[in-house]
């Protein structure tokens, strides 16, 4: 039993990796804190999980993580709704002096230079390395948004969260509204998000809270 005097559990955590300030990996930098806690208190989610477990304990919280990167330095794979900022790499092949310093820079082995510069966009990440490296702006960035990842968590059965998709932040804003609906919804003490998302298969989970 709770001691009156104890501190009651917030409801969420919100874990926000070191580029949300400043770090040279960051695409995006930014605090979304404030955003996505002006979701959560529309949604409900503090009244609602208070209503229905007591006491309140550590694995009932509903875990939110952003990375301003796709290093993820704040573990957004084993958190219930992560945000992972990533660019969209635009190539212009006609400004490409064939150095390789994109080659170099890039961890994924995305780049290739065969019939000059080539990018494969099933290994990019959307780090936006190479594009810092290039000195003939050959490689740019298109478009920034975020990954949005779904129902990781750890405990007696352990789920890596899986990608959702790239999205706006207004869209990933809308995706984070949609998922604690259904939560809320489906609800019985103890379910966490990885385990709705099993129970009622991931691509029918993904259909509802899809934009
Ligand atoms: S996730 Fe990326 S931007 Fe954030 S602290 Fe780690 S390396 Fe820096
Ligand atoms: S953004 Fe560039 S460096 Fe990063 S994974 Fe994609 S191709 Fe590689
Ligand atoms: S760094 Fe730029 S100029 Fe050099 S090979 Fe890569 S795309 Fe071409």
């Amino acid at each position: 039993m709770q001691h009156p005097e104890q501190k009651a559990l917030p409801t969420h955590s919100l874990k926000v990796c070191r580029g949300a300030v400043q770090c040279p990996h960051a695409v995006l930098g930014g605090d979304l804190s404030s955003e996505l806690e002006t979701v959560l208190a529309h949604s409900g989610w503090a009244e609602f999980l208070n209503g229905k477990v007591h006491p309140l304990r550590h694995h009932h919280q509903f875990r939110i993580a952003v990375s301003s990167c796709p290093n993820g330095c704040s573990q957004p794979h084993i958190a219930d709704f992560a945000l992972i900022a990533a660019a969209r790499i635009g190539l212009a092949p006609e400004r490409c002096s064939g150095c390789g310093q994109c080659i170099q820079a890039c961890a994924e082995n995305a780049l290739s230079l065969q019939d000059g510069i080539q990018l494969d966009p099933s290994r990019c990440l959307g780090c936006a390395a190479c594009t810092r490296v290039c000195p003939e702006d050959a490689l740019y960035v298109e478009q920034t948004g975020y990954r949005v990842l779904l129902g990781g968590k750890l405990g007696r059965h352990p789920r890596l969260a899986h990608e959702l998709g790239f999205f706006s932040l207004p869209q990933a804003l809308g995706i984070l509204e949609r998922v604690l609906c259904v939560l809320m919804e489906q609800y019985r003490p103890g379910l966490r998000l990885g385990d709705l998302i099993e129970q009622m298969g991931r691509e029918k989970f993904d259909a509802t809270v899809r934009p």
